[in-house]
């Protein structure tokens, strides 16, 4: 315990029980997400991408931990604010036990999605960097910041239909190539987000990281809306 843990001591987002931003009895009762296959969001074991759905550039799979909703939702609203770094390492810690369900393979890199600079994000604040660390301390894997960069700001994606989504993203991220050409292309890459919606920012990213020469690219949400 530090002397931050004394002055401002945590408790449940929704609970407002002491001692974690996440209770483990809120996250036991948020439900887990459905797999589906990020291309057709029917059912899939283990979020896999089926044969069907598969096309030049397309995601091999995607890893929803939870619904989002409770206490996980108010978690990750909260990244937003204050105290982030402690939030993320509560949700990265309440995600272990499902997600080493999926048995990602140990090469594995874990990267995030380029930072969004937007009127609800003035700061710069990067979550899905933050998340990416992590999740990637709290599960084993190396993590590499900085991989995928943007090369244009964007719209604000929540004021934009889904096909008007997918074409905001289009051609608006880039590989860092100072980062990226060390990476061995045959290491999956996980690029981790907070919240799946539509999927395009991540279908986005996994696009650019294959034109460049990676194999396999999955993506790795704390929650599906
Ligand atoms: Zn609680
Ligand atoms: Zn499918």
């Amino acid at each position: 315990m530090n002397i931050l843990d004394i002055l401002f001591p945590k408790s449940c987002l929704r609970c407002h029980k002491s001692g974690k931003y996440l209770c483990d009895s809120c996250v036991k009762n948020t439900p887990f997400a459905e797999t589906i296959c990020p291309h057709c969001n029917h059912f899939s074991f283990y979020g896999k991408t089926h044969d069907q759905c598969k096309r030049e550039h397309t995601l091999d799979g995607v890893i929803s931990v939870w619904k989002y909703t409770g206490v996980v939702r108010l978690g990750i609203t909260a990244l937003k604010y204050k105290y982030a770094q402690a939030i993320a390492r509560d949700l990265a810690e309440s995600a272990i036990f499902e997600v080493i369900k999926y048995k990602i393979p140990k090469s594995s890199i874990f990267i995030s999605v380029p930072l969004f600079k937007t009127k609800d994000n003035w700061r710069g604040f990067n979550q899905s960097e933050l998340l990416a660390k992590e999740l990637a301390i709290a599960l084993g894997y190396s993590h590499l910041p900085y991989v995928l960069v943007r090369s244009v700001d964007t719209k604000p994606q929540v004021s934009l239909t889904k096909r008007e989504r997918v074409r905001n993203m289009r051609g608006k991220f880039a590989v860092n190539t100072a980062v990226f050409d060390i990476i061995d292309k045959k290491r999956p890459i996980i690029i981790v987000d907070d919240v799946w919606t539509t999927g395009a920012t991540l279908k986005e990213c996994c696009k650019v990281l294959k034109q460049a020469g990676v194999r396999e690219v999955y993506g790795l949400v704390l929650a599906q809306a």
